[in-house]
């Protein structure tokens, strides 16, 4: 390639690590990605390898470099976006994990968050944090590593239990974006969007706070300073006698939802995305006002750049939408995703069908752990068709508990919402969407959004691009999806409500 300049960003990921090259225009040049292996010592428990994953991150960008026959010197910033709250301590002195990332998945803290809640700690900790307490979030996962980690085996005399380690400063816990800022640069350092779902972050403070690092017993000495998303100063570059031979600055992060709202340009308050992947999580810019909910979402930092007010957001987490998609696959009920939209429209209605896909309870706005996955209003006449459809219609009316909830925390109406993710291919969800949310659909062509948002983040802080307004520009439609025909939306939404109350509550501990 020739001597332009471009913006890479790492986007590292739950199931692998991509990194992806930008150009001034916000298209795709070049991208690699690795896989990585998913460990499950005990039932409930995820763990990943932080080591492998540094390494896989050193392989995608020596590969997606070397396929676009770029140099390194040709990047003017690299940005990093994350899977969220998955967990990391490590020695500073050797740069060695002291034990595998336990990932945001893993549920060997419930026990820990249900203690919290008896002990009546829960408005507390949600008030300073935004969060609505659960094993999910950093803060757990840390305690529980520094408690149960063996201890190092040092070959001079130093204090060898982890506790004593962590608090005389030698160890050093972050998330996956600073790992990875920490084998890039050598500095310890986390973005205020990361530090935001730990758990240990009072969000209206914007500082670790002091008594959730007590009650969590993570010592003040190993936790990262925490910089804006898009940072002017950098975080630092990566070494000039490293794997890249050269000194690049490492100047953005963003969470991986808060990454693809930035890549979405929704940076205006009442700007709001939808991520409809294994899952979906939808997040709206609230300004610089963290609203806390009373239905349900959660508040959480959006982004911020260097000098500028933090923007919040908030989030509403659906824990199974394209994954009801795969379970329909499992059943062999369709043959592949792309056919679940030729089913749904082969019939014009469900027929009375509607399915709750709860199989791992529900998250925003309903919070029910025992709820379960229930099909109800089946007749002799069901067919799979219906059922089908029914799980499409299921992912937007979820959508749509969330989006009202939003609606009623914020204030704010929703005037259209953007979205992208795996599940966005299908016109029949995203037309479905727009009738039942009653708003505009709106799909962007570059549907790399989360990995975009993180190159943005670093370009900006770097004056690759200059304003935010070069960034809107960018932003390019690929499909508007208009509200029409809703037919009885009111009376279904209604049914959809009376479903959900029959999938509450369900699983037993007997069962
Ligand atoms: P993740 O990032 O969570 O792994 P992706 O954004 O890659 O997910 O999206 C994958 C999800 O999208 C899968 O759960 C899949 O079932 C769903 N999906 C893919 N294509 C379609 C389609 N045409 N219609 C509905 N769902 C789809």
């Amino acid at each position: 390639m020739s001597g332009d300049t471009y913006v890479g960003a790492i986007d590292q990921g739950t199931t692998g690590t991509r990194f992806m090259v930008f150009d001034h225009d916000g298209r795709v040049v070049t991208n690699a990605y690795e896989k990585h292996e998913q460990r499950y010592p005990e039932p409930g428990w995820v763990e990943h390898d932080p080591t492998e994953i540094w390494e896989n991150t050193k392989t995608v960008i020596d590969e997606a470099l070397d396929n676009a026959d770029l140099d390194p010197e040709q990047l003017d910033a690299i940005g990093i976006t994350n899977q969220r709250e998955t967990t990391v301590v490590w020695d500073r002195e050797t740069g060695a994990p002291i034990h595998n990332a336990i990932v945001w998945q893993d549920r060997r803290t419930t026990d820990r968050i249900e203690a919290l809640d008896a002990a009546g700690k829960k408005d507390d900790i949600q008030q300073k944090t935004g969060l609505e307490p659960d094993a999910y979030f950093s803060a757990t996962k840390a305690e529980w590593i520094l408690d149960n980690a063996d201890p190092i085996k040092l070959q001079r005399a130093r204090p060898a239990d982890v506790r004593e380690r962590a608090e005389a400063g030698e160890l050093a816990f972050g998330t996956i974006d600073t790992w990875l800022i920490y084998k890039l640069t050598g500095n310890h350092i986390t973005d205020v969007t990361n530090a935001s779902r730990t758990m240990l972050f009072n969000i209206h403070d914007m500082a670790w706070d002091d008594e959730l690092l007590d009650e969590f017993n993570v010592p003040r000495e190993m936790v990262p300073a925490v910089r804006p998303s898009s940072d002017d100063d950098s975080y630092g570059t990566t070494d000039a006698d490293g794997f890249m031979g050269t000194e690049i600055p490492v100047s953005g992060a963003l969470g991986d939802q808060q990454a693809a709202l930035f890549g979405q340009t929704c940076f205006d308050a009442g700007d709001a995305k939808n991520t409809y992947g294994t899952g979906s999580f939808m997040l709206m810019n609230t300004g610089d006002e963290a609203v806390m909910s009373d239905h349900g979402l959660l508040t959480t930092v959006g982004f911020q750049r260097s000098g500028e007010p933090v923007q919040y957001a908030l989030e509403g987490s659906i824990f199974i939408t394209g994954a009801a998609i795969e379970w329909l696959e499992d059943m062999t009920l369709i043959e592949d995703a792309a056919e679940s939209e030729t089913l749904a429209r082969s019939v014009d209605s469900t027929d009375g069908v509607y399915f709750v896909p709860a199989f791992a309870g529900l998250g925003a706005p309903h919070w029910d752990q025992r709820a379960r996955g229930t099909i109800v209003g089946m007749t002799r006449g069901t067919r799979r068709e219906h059922i089908v459809r029914a799980t499409l219609e299921a992912i937007a009316f979820q959508t749509r508990d969330v989006a009202e909830a939003m609606v009623e925390d914020s204030d704010i109406d929703l005037s259209n919402l953007r979205v992208d993710g795996g599940a966005v291919k299908n016109n029949f969800l995203c037309q479905l969407q727009a009738n039942i949310l009653d708003t505009e659909i709106v799909r962007p062509e570059v549907d790399e959004t989360t990995a975009l948002g993180a190159a943005y983040a670093a370009g900006l802080a770097v004056g690759y691009w200059e304003t935010l307004d070069e960034l809107r520009a960018n932003w390019q439609v690929d499909r508007e999806f208009t509200p029409s025909n809703p037919g009885n939306v009111g009376h279904r939404y209604e049914r959809w409500k009376d479903a959900v109350e029959r999938s509450l509550n369900w699983a037993r501990d007997d069962d």
